[in-house]
């Protein structure tokens, strides 16, 4: 750090000579020194500062002020693939701009990370005019408009030529889907060709920590129907609870007891319910037991007009046209006695840990990673640096508030609230979730005090109006999520009388969140402050039985004494220690099972490729496979041959005709050749029709059979001691089977699919 600030001393005093410049003449100096360095292999320190100093110039003549050292001291953290921790306000956007720009001389291909994209377009206008300057060309890549229902393939060229960019800007879900989808395509001109080369995650806690575990789905063609959900629906209604199943609320899981395997394995008629061959049962008892005791009619979802509609949980709307997970929906369905919906297979899917863990660089920008640097460091390889601020903050923390009851949490938040805003001061009110905004919303309403609420939709109207929230007596009611990654600015007025007054009306469930509540007032060296309100109602009390507390809370109690306040401090702490490690934990369990198919996937994606970009094909040795996989299929399965003649070979077969395979396949082969020989090409396009199709249609069936093992044993359903090692055996064995079933879908659909050939090749498969 040191050095790094060592570094920007140098390079802003090579700087302030470039100011004396003309623009014409710095603009000819920057683009040849770039073009210099970008063809250079090695890169010493001088060089480095003087590439630091032509990107901070450029920034300056179009932005209007210079860098400060944290901001390039920062930008050198990113450089050694670490993640810089600067606080709200530091200047992460311009930290970077300068990252981006040396790494577009070392590594050429860069993708800035944001979590909205609403912030990625702010952020890509911003830059755009700055790396223009220095003839590098930057783009943007957006979601695809969901309603105008435009196929992924026909913007595939434009999507390509953004993505070609050596700096672009996006969002992690636009990211993920890209990758998904273009290894979902069968031609090589429909493919995108990704660059994971370095990534800057801007707020990375967010996306690494709070989005982690979400897996990106992708979910395809509708699956046969099951008609275990009724059945399996009737037999949950008649287990006894505690004696035939138990649950954990918070978790949000349940599971059978040996008394409750006992009844399903007599219900059902089978001996061992935790048998392998039983997988599809126990899914669905599994799903059923959820859907009967952990999902709540009210709070969790609605019926109306026949259909099974969500809730969300934080504001209590219906989310229209959104489903539970595959599986979850049906078996509500089957509870509420409403007809079942189709289910819909998984194809694709990954999580952002993953996604994330493809980059040959990752970095990251966030106020609040320190607490969480252990986990960085473990998952992620990334080193937390606690970059200096550019002034030291003046922000004061307050004491936190304790009352009993909600209602008193209420008045006193009103009081407070009301007093600072006499004063003039800004108020950032700030709540866990959207229902508790609303809350407090109507009690200022009802005391005709004005305000804006701020839920966290991410658009440009809200960043407008978080931009405001620093106006003398202005009051704005958010929640944890609403408007980051837009800073507060203050007046100097309000600078005068203390600057902006941050209230939280609870504790979060990590220190982290705190943190991150905290970072909204004190920007920059301005005053502010921040207090936290406490009754003994709170959520984060709730899902811990806390004895102590429930007792005080008893005693119908106006005011808490000392020693019951520093009880509560001391016990907040506790939990909030504890929903980390929980958290944790998690991250941890679904970074290791992902990272299982991840493997898979890889090698699937590789194979693709290669066929997709293969121009030979070796005639000999596709005989050879063909009849190898017919030998296989044969021996390990016993499969009777008659049967196996019809499944494969021949669909019009004799039995009373003597048949050699070998020569079957010979035959067909030499076949097909014939007919397509006068076309160029045709054969190996049939060959690799077979093989896609083959690969994708088992894969699709493989990744769906995955996610719902997951499930299993997410919900600790199969009763085992060590989940993840489970997991792992078992994802095994379902891959073997996957590989096997696409040699017999290769073998099936060469030997039984019909040819057509008029302008082109058309394959009709069996
Ligand atoms: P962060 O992402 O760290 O919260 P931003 O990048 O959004 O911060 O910057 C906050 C504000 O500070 C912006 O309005 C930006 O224009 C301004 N700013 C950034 N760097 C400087 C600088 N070197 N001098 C003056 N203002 C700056
Ligand atoms: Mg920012």
């Amino acid at each position: 750090m040191n050095n790094f600030l060592k570094i920007s001393k140098k390079v802003l005093i090579l700087q302030k000579d470039l100011e004396e410049q003309s623009d014409g003449d710095f603009n000819e100096y920057a683009q040849k020194i770039t073009h210099k360095f970008y063809n250079q292999n090695e890169f010493d320190n001088e060089m480095e500062i003087s590439a630091l100093s032509i990107i901070v110039e450029a920034i300056r003549r179009e932005e209007g002020y210079v860098a400060f050292p944290v901001q390039i001291i920062g930008a050198l953290t990113l450089l050694n693939g670490n993640i810089a921790e600067m606080k709200t306000g530091e200047g992460k956007t311009i930290t970077a701009i300068i990252a981006l720009y040396l790494g577009y001389l070392k590594n050429h291909h860069q993708i800035l990370f944001t979590q909205n994209q609403y912030l990625a377009k702010r952020d890509y206008e911003f830059s755009r005019p700055i790396f223009k300057r220095l003839n590098i060309s930057s783009g943007l890549v957006e979601e695809l408009d969901k309603k105008s229902n435009q196929k992924f393939s026909f913007k595939m060229k434009e999507r390509q030529s953004m993505y070609d960019n050596p700096i672009v800007y996006t969002t992690n879900d636009v990211f993920g889907f890209d990758y998904l989808q273009s290894n979902l395509v069968s031609q090589s001109e429909e493919k995108l060709n990704l660059h994971f080369d370095w990534a800057i995650v801007d707020e990375i806690d967010s996306i690494l920590l709070d989005d982690a575990q979400m897996p990106l789905i992708i979910s395809g063609n509708p699956k046969a129907q099951s008609n275990l959900f009724n059945i399996t629906n009737k037999f949950v209604s008649l287990l006894e609870p505690l004696i035939d199943y138990q649950t954990d609320n918070r978790k949000k899981t349940v599971w059978l007891t040996e008394q409750g395997v006992q009844k399903a394995n007599k219900f059902f008629r089978v001996e061992k319910l935790f048998n392998k061959n039983n997988f599809e049962l126990v899914k669905h008892i599994m799903l059923a037991l959820q859907a009967n005791v952990i999902m709540k009619i009210g709070d969790d979802y609605i019926v109306s007009g026949g259909e099974i509609k969500l809730l969300d949980s934080t504001t209590g709307r219906i989310m229209e046209g959104s489903l539970f997970e595959s599986g979850l929906h049906q078996a509500i369905e089957a509870k509420e006695f409403v007809p079942l919906s189709k289910e819909n297979r998984s194809m694709a899917s990954v999580t952002y840990q993953n996604l994330f863990r493809m980059f040959k660089q990752l970095s990251g920008l966030t106020g609040t990673a320190y607490t969480n640097r252990k986990e960085f460091l473990e998952i992620y390889n990334l080193h937390v640096d606690r970059i200096p601020e550019n002034i030291k903050s003046v922000r004061s923390d307050l004491k936190d508030h304790y009352t009993v009851s909600l209602s008193n949490k209420l008045e006193l938040i009103m009081k407070r609230t009301t007093e600072l805003i006499k004063a003039g001061r800004p108020v950032l009110l700030v709540t866990e979730s959207i229902f508790t905004a609303n809350i407090y919303s109507n009690f200022f309403w009802s005391k005709n005090i004005s305000h804006n609420v701020l839920t966290g939709s991410q658009n440009a109207n809200e960043a407008e109006i978080i931009k405001m929230a620093g106006k003398k007596s202005t009051l704005t009611i958010a929640t944890i999520i609403a408007g980051r990654g837009t800073d507060i600015k203050i007046d100097k007025d309000v600078q005068e009388i203390g600057g902006l007054a941050v209230i939280a009306t609870e504790h979060f469930s990590s220190k982290r969140i705190d943190n991150q509540v905290r970072g909204r007032a004190g920007r920059q060296g301005e005053n502010g402050t921040t207090e936290f309100f406490v009754s003994l109602e709170d959520k984060i009390f709730e899902d811990f039985y806390v004895n102590r507390i429930e007792r005080i809370s008893n005693k119908k109690l106006l005011k808490l004494n000392f020693f019951q306040k520093e009880y509560i401090k001391h016990k907040i702490k506790q939990i909030q220690t504890k929903f980390e490690e929980d958290d944790y934990k998690n991250r941890f369990t679904s970074m290791e099972m992902d990272e299982t198919l991840r493997v898979q996937r890889e090698i699937i994606y590789h194979e693709r490729d290669t066929i997709i970009n293969q121009n030979e094909l070796n005639h000999k040795q596709f005989v050879y496979l063909l009849k190898r996989y017919a030998k296989n299929i044969i021996d390990s399965e016993n499969y009777d041959s008659t049967r196996f003649i019809f499944d494969f070979i021949d669909e019009s077969y004799n039995i009373d005709d003597q048949i050699n395979i070998d020569e079957k396949i010979s035959d067909r082969f030499n076949y097909v050749q014939n007919l397509l020989a006068p076309y160029p090409k045709a054969f190996e396009e049939f060959v690799n029709q077979i093989l896609l199709k083959s690969i994708d249609t088992e894969w699709v069936s493989h990744v769906d059979k995955m996610q719902q093992l997951r499930l299993l044993i997410d919900k600790r359903v199969t009763g085992q001691k060590n989940p993840l090692q489970e997991y792992q055996e078992d994802s095994q064995r379902l891959y073997k089977i996957f590989r096997n079933s696409v040699d017999k879908a290769i073998l099936k659909n060469f030997m039984l699919s019909r040819l057509e050939i008029k302008n082109n090749l058309k394959v009709t498969f069996p």
